[in-house]
């Protein structure tokens, strides 16, 4: 098929090229150039596993290409819409802005009968909106795929789907076909670009517009629900004296809850759950249900309350402050795996600690570019030997698996004091302890 993708951030440059990948011939489009630029040589503008190879293999095929004109959009049959939905400036509520420029941009292009499916993640009642958008052209047909990649593996769970959602006009496919029974509409043109997953068995699910766009905003409130529980009980373990580690993975053995975002820890960050659960509040006041507004509020005081734990513990094992103290912050990332730090815990904690007069050096395996452009106040080093030196507390923040393997022994020659702040409870405590170092999670106080 033919195939445009418009905005072609950590989503929509996955999708481009995974459609790709499956036989389709795609054009990229966003409002970037250097993006673009980047994209069209085969390389990706950030760190994605796998993606650089996708990218390559696309463009030799000779069936992905990027621009940043829509006019280049006009053959497509099928347009995805992947630009960002960020928090509005003024309010908990997604800015649905991009979404409408790149609508209007496209509209002026879009072939006869052709279908304009979004995957960006939207508050229940946009495709209604987004309907009056193309209301001069009625022959167009308007669906809904919320996308459920998460960075860092997204190329794989392009590729391997835990399930498709389709939001279509009525939650049914319009008809059937009657000879061959085929579904025809939204539905027919969605089989069609996802063919080779549907024949590998990944479920799909047709459903209305409002509960493809809940179902979205749900998961990712669930998700931030359980990270959230974990760590205000992770409060409950410091206080009487129990170890959340422990507890958690007895937790998850019960295969009604699973292990799965229950690690008590820093917290999430990024593009998506922040501002998603808070978009999530914004939509349940505006409908008047108010325990999911409560409910989503008290899910991210937790969660950035654990940044505020986080500084206030490091305070405590610099002696009281952390003024004027050598700290060397591991994880610039909001998770590991991607070079995104957008709204990353490590840096928010980071910037705390320099505000409160510590000497701040942050490293991170692939996001230290990114993050020395947006904080200007903190001293950044490529090298984790470099950043440790002399360090009178070291804080693991993002846990990248070379900071999981970091060598107590080694990493303890470097310092000026052997104290590490594991706020993610990923290290070998016992083994730290052995080499001389005083070691303290979230919510392990009894076994720090
Ligand atoms: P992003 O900021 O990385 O990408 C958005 C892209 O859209 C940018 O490259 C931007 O230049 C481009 N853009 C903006 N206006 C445009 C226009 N008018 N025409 C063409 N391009 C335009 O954001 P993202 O992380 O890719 O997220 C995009 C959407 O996908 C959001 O709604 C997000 O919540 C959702 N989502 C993201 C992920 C993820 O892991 N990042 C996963 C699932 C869903």
């Amino acid at each position: 098929m033919k195939i445009s993708v418009i905005g072609c951030g950590y989503l929509g440059a996955v999708h481009a090229a995974t459609l790709a990948s499956m036989g389709h011939t795609v054009v990229g489009v966003d409002v970037d150039p250097g993006k673009v630029q980047h994209l069209a040589g085969g390389v990706a503008p950030f760190h994605e596993p796998g993606l650089d190879e996708l990218l390559r293999d696309g463009r030799a095929s000779g069936r992905l290409r990027f621009s940043t004109n829509p006019a280049d959009a006009r053959d497509a049959q099928v347009h995805f819409l992947c630009v960002g939905t960020p928090q509005g400036k003024t309010s908990d509520a997604a800015d649905l802005t991009y979404l409408v420029s790149a609508t209007q941009a496209l509209l002026p292009h879009l072939a006869a009968g052709a279908v304009v499916v979004g995957k960006s993640t939207v508050p229940v009642g946009t495709v209604e909106m987004l309907r009056g958008e193309l209301a001069t052209r009625p022959d167009v047909l308007l669906g809904w795929n919320p996308e459920f990649l998460r960075q860092g593996t997204a190329v794989k769970d392009s590729l391997v789907p835990d399930r498709l959602v389709y939001g279509v006009e009525g939650g049914r496919p319009a008809a059937f076909h009657p000879a061959t029974g085929a579904a025809l509409g939204v539905t027919a043109a969605l089989d069609a670009v996802y063919g080779p997953l549907l024949a590998a068995g990944i479920p799909r699910l047709v459903c209305s517009f409002a509960t493809a766009e809940l179902i979205k905003s749900a998961a990712n409130a669930y998700l931030a629900t359980k990270v959230s529980f974990i760590n205000a009980v992770a409060g409950l373990c410091d206080a009487a004296g129990a170890d959340v580690t422990e507890l958690s993975e007895a937790m998850g053995l019960d295969p009604r809850i699973g292990s799965r975002y229950l690690h008590a820890g820093l917290g999430f960050g990024g593009g998506c759950l922040p501002k998603d659960i808070r978009s999530f509040r914004a939509q349940a006041a505006t409908l008047g249900i108010s325990a999911v507004e409560d409910w989503m509020g008290l899910v991210d005081a937790v969660n950035v309350g654990q940044r505020m734990r986080t500084v206030g513990l490091a305070a405590q094992l610099c002696g009281g402050s952390v003024a004027g103290r050598a700290v060397t912050v591991l994880g610039a990332a909001f998770k590991p795996d991607t070079d995104d730090i957008r709204d990353s815990p490590a840096l928010d904690v980071a910037d705390r600690l320099a505000a409160a007069g510590a000497h701040v050096t942050v490293t991170d395996p692939k996001a230290v570019n990114n993050a020395w452009l947006r904080h200007p106040g903190l001293r950044f080093e490529s090298s984790t030997q470099k950043a440790l030196q002399d360090a009178e507390l070291v804080l693991l923040l993002t846990e990248w698996d070379e900071y999981r393997h970091l060598c107590p022994a080694t990493a303890g020659q470097l310092v000026r004091r052997r104290v590490v702040l594991d706020a993610r409870n990923v290290l070998d405590a016992a083994a730290w302890q052995e080499e001389g170092w005083v070691v303290r999670g979230l919510g392990t106080a009894a076994t720090s």
